[in-house]
């Protein structure tokens, strides 16, 4: 499946906040949004009035782009969600958490989503003992997430948990730092989930 491989910070330029896609240069003075402002493109200085569908898709776009998901991939997570018990928005971004490569970067074993996926495509996860490369692999309950790999990879996850440090751990997740192991505790509530994000618009999005 095809994937996104324009320039990354022009991303959140277009969406107007972080969406941490760089990993360390996210937090630091390099980071494009707090150089430049404005939206991207010619008319980018220029403040467009957003209709109600502008503001739905833009939502939508922000919640794909952060979590790194193609639009067929989000439609497959939005129509499970409607299918599934609860309130959709809530079941949605439950869904999305629940991606592997989202719980290595929750864990700060990684500094991005991006590179979440890289180390998960590399084979280096494993859960409950067997060796897992599917980043949209979804965990469950109970399940264990184990890094693998030679001395020098270790090595660099453990500066990545170093570099992570700053960011909470959620309350879903236990990490045992020396083991470099994440265990899941319960499914994510929408409490956990801290992103700036209007869920509801979505929802109306895809209900036209
Ligand atoms: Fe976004 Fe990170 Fe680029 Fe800043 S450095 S614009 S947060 S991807």
């Amino acid at each position: 499946m095809g994937r996104y491989r324009g320039p990354v910070c022009r991303l959140c330029r277009r969406e107007g906040m972080k969406l941490f896609l760089k990993g360390e240069r996210c937090m630091s003075d390099k980071c494009a949004l707090s150089r430049r402002t404005y939206l991207p493109g010619q008319h980018g200085k220029t403040k467009p009035k957003l209709s109600e569908y502008a503001l739905q898709l833009r939502e939508k776009q922000k919640v794909k782009r952060m979590y790194g998901v193609l639009e067929r991939q989000f439609k497959t997570y939005f129509r499970k969600a409607s299918q599934a018990k609860g309130v959709t928005g809530e079941v949605l971004l439950q869904l999305l958490e629940r991606r592997l490569d989202n719980v290595i970067y929750a864990l700060g074993f990684s500094t991005s989503r991006r590179q979440a996926r890289q180390i998960v495509r590399h084979g280096h996860v494993q859960i409950n003992g067997k060796k897992v490369d599917l980043p949209s692999y979804l965990v469950k309950v109970n399940e264990t997430i184990k890094l693998v790999g030679k001395e020098s990879f270790i090595n660099f996850i453990r500066q990545n948990r170093e570099l992570s440090k700053e960011r909470p751990l959620p309350a879903w997740l236990e990490l045992k730092e020396d083991r470099l192991e994440g265990k899941v505790l319960r499914l994510p509530l929408r409490s956990d989930i801290v992103l700036p994000v209007k869920e509801s618009l979505i929802v109306e999005l895809y209900s036209k």
